[in-house]
């Protein structure tokens, strides 16, 4: 006897493959019916014997393509019509295009297959792909994504790739970005000798990097800058022409194998490294690679993802190669032809160039296993634009985020679409990306300026504040800094009305008073809003942001109020004439700023600690302290007290300049500063908890970035069975302020559900 029924499927299910998958699969469990594309997923219809049914449901979770994330799958009884076979029917229409555009994926382990198959019409060829993998969304200029709505527009397929691309048992059908060797793009290697095309210009390409040499590489959302990691000498040049002192290089390796031969690599770090988003892993080293990480026990490692990276591994490139993104010092990665030999003459010794052009650029994402599970640091290429979470709100509303690591929110239906990092807005490319990045995703989603509600930082002077409310939507909406923070751990959570300690600790953002935050706790929930409830005791910040770049500037304004301090510009401490300086900005209230950051907390304890020079990259000061602590076994605390409301740091400091100038060893004094940090930061926690009776603890801001802390302060807190929440979705730092804005604004406008 047979059985009918509709199947609805949601989620990541279409544009990854989906209708061929149901279609193959209808075939192998005797399925008649039809499937189609529907209003909000998939919608199927199935008749069989019930058996041959059920098989084919479970199958349809079991089984699902690499790029698909199924969230619901309904069954519900249907009268059978008795059609014979299965076929795939044409899309409904919508009026919307609010179909989720898929991020970019790694190419697929059968398309890999093909590509290293002699006999394969597309081996060897760069730009093979299929519904399992590919490119999507740097490849998209329009919605709905179909081919001519792609940088594929320029290569019509030929009679081969058109028959697979109709083709429902096909891997290939409407694989937007099919090609082949004779209907597709190439690759050209250009260098000073001349112009070299596909397999030798791989094959040259593998030469210049194997004797040393510097290849700009295209990628999926930009151009790498590329050269073997354990050539030091070719990595030195590479620093030296990039403007790029001392941040890490992130590394790309042959395999697994040669991942684990260079880094720690835990289970849940490999299961990273090999997730659907191959982002960059950030692991501890355990190969020496001179000049890559400087000063830093971790190291970013990722996998090949396209079959470029591929080739060139096949083709006996070095098994661990510097992939950095393709710019000088902190400028957003160069994506088009003409920008990147402009900016990168004189970089590198030759271009790797492929034909299809990229329709925006994404850089690669950087991600970490921590101590309360997976975190993304830098969230791009593989994650965006998909959806990270969805708000109770019916009107569309755009949130700019914050100025450093800038990200921005569209939310459209209700579906909170978070953009790729753009990078620090005070650089002009970066903030032309930003404005860019505005106009794609809501020209992409098809939104009504009329009707977009607009939220920005409450800092006056963001550029990301000044340029929304030039917009010429109808409401702006200002979302406090901290707060945003703490929200958008719960829109990841979907938790409006529980009410939450949130605590928010990072460097700067702009305060309710006009001061600079960075060390608050909140009590509330995103629906009714926070209240600040305690804070860092008050120090001062001279010459404004100019502090954040120099940890013994930052010291002076934390330092100024210590009774019985040791001389610091003394040895030890050796605290250079910028200190002098900063310490009179404070005595004398010029251009100092009243501050609660805990970031600069921690760049005065670097600073007594033997960091006195300026910084070269953001954060530097603080991951230099935390890998210090790293090296000590020291279970001692220094006291920072929690006293009504207020988190006091004088003890704190005074512990570490004492210990420093009897003559303890930085590592245990780093320890102990950090331990103290903890059990400060615990403290309050638990009292406010109990007073106010809350059970939950929300911990978000770049500061808790440090794993270090954020594993010390588990350990404190397990005990009290407080339940911890922090980031997975979107990063701790201010590129996950964006959404945090967005949830905010959910419950503060008017026009919620
Ligand atoms: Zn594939
Ligand atoms: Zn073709």
């Amino acid at each position: 006897m047979k059985f009918a029924c509709s199947i609805h499927v949601r989620g990541v299910v279409q544009g990854v493959g989906f209708r061929p998958f149901i279609y193959r699969l209808a075939h192998e469990h005797g399925i008649s019916g039809w499937v189609l594309n529907g209003e909000d997923g998939v919608a199927i219809h199935a008749e069989a014997r019930e058996t041959a049914l059920q098989a084919f449901i479970d199958a349809i979770r079991t089984q699902a393509p690499p790029a698909a994330s199924i969230s619901a799958i309904e069954v519900q009884a249907a009268a059978a019509n008795g059609a014979p076979g299965f076929t795939i029917r044409e899309s409904e229409r919508r009026d919307k295009p609010t179909v989720r555009i898929s991020p970019d994926l790694p190419v697929c382990e059968a398309c890999r297959r093909e590509l290293f198959d002699p006999a394969d019409r597309r081996h060897g060829y760069p730009y093979i792909n299929c519904t399992n993998c590919g490119p999507r969304y740097s490849v998209i200029l329009a919605l709905p994504y179909d081919r001519p709505n792609t940088t594929m527009k320029p290569w019509p397929l030929d009679e081969y790739c058109d028959a697979e691309y109709h083709d429902p048992a096909n891997r290939r059908f409407h694989a937007q970005p099919v090609a082949c060797p004779w209907c597709g793009p190439h690759y050209l290697l250009k260098d000073a000798s001349g112009m070299l095309s596909d397999n030798q210009a791989i094959q040259r390409t593998v030469q210049l990097l194997c004797e040393g040499h510097i290849v700009a590489i295209k990628g999926l959302g930009g151009y790498h800058l590329a050269c073997d990691a354990q050539n030091a000498t070719a990595v030195n040049a590479l620093r030296e022409r990039k403007y790029r002192k001392e941040k890490p290089f992130a590394v790309m390796v042959r395999d697994v194998e040669a991942a684990r031969a260079i880094v720690e690599l835990s289970s849940e770090a490999e299961a990273l490294l090999i997730s659907i988003g191959r982002p960059i892993v950030l692991a501890p080293a355990k190969a020496d690679l001179p000049g890559v990480a400087p000063d830093n026990d971790d190291l970013g490692v990722m996998l090949p993802y396209t079959p470029v990276h591929h080739l060139l591994f096949a083709a006996d490139a070095p098994d661990v190669l510097v992939m950095t993104s393709a710019n000088r010092s902190s400028e957003p990665i160069a994506y088009d032809e003409k920008d990147a030999f402009e900016r990168l003459a004189g970089v590198a010794d030759a271009f790797l160039v492929g034909d299809r052009p990229i329709a925006r650029r994404i850089e690669d994402s950087v991600a970490r296993v921590g101590a309360l599970g997976p975190v993304i640091l830098r969230r791009s290429r593989g994650y965006a634009p998909g959806a990270v979470a969805s708000l109770p709100v019916v009107r569309p509303l755009l949130a700019v985020g914050a100025d450093l690591k800038n990200s921005i929110t569209l939310v459209v239906d209700g579906q909170a679409f978070v953009s790729q990092h753009i990078g620090d807005l005070d650089h002009y490319q970066a903030f032309q990306a930003f404005q860019e990045t505005i106009r794609d995703l809501a020209a992409m989603y098809d939104v009504n300026w009329d009707d977009l509600l607009v939220v920005h930082d409450a800092h006056p002077q963001y550029f990301s504040t000044t340029y929304a409310l030039a917009l010429p939507s109808a409401e702006k909406l200002a979302v406090q800094h901290h707060r945003a923070h703490v929200a958008s751990v719960l829109a990841e959570h979907g938790e409006w009305d529980k009410c939450v300690l949130g605590v928010s600790c990072d460097g700067t953002g702009y305060g309710d008073d006009g001061s600079i935050w960075g060390g608050e706790f909140f009590a509330g929930s995103a629906r009714e809003g926070f209240e600040r409830v305690a804070h860092l005791r008050c120090a001062s910040l001279p010459g404004g942001d100019a502090a954040a770049q120099h940890p013994v500037q930052a010291a002076a304004g934390f330092l100024a109020q210590i009774d019985g301090l040791p001389d610091v510009t003394a040895a030890p401490f050796n605290f250079t004439s910028r200190y002098q300086y900063a310490l009179e900005l404070v005595r004398k209230d010029v251009r100092s700023f009243t501050t609660t950051s805990i970031g600069r907390l921690f760049d005065s304890a670097a600073a007594l600690l033997g960091f006195t020079r300026g910084i070269t990259f953001e954060g530097q000061a603080a991951i230099w302290l935390e890998a210090q602590a790293r090296k000590s076994v020291s279970t001692v605390a220094y006291s920072f007290p929690f006293e009504d409301g207020e988190l006091d740091f004088r003890p704190l400091l005074l512990a570490v300049a004492e210990q420093r100038k009897r003559g303890l060893e930085p590592r245990d004094i780093a320890r102990a500063f950090q331990r103290g940090v903890a059990q400060g930061l615990a403290n309050g926690i638990r009292e406010l908890c109990s007073k106010r009776e809350l059970n939950t603890v929300v911990l978000s801001g770049g500061v808790f970035q440090n794993d270090l802390l954020l594993s010390d302060v588990r350990e404190l807190l397990d005990a009290q069975r407080l339940t911890i929440w922090t980031n997975h979705a979107v990063p701790p730092n201010d590129g996950g302020i964006s959404l945090g804005q967005a949830a905010m604004a959910a419950f503060l406008s008017d026009h919620r559900e």
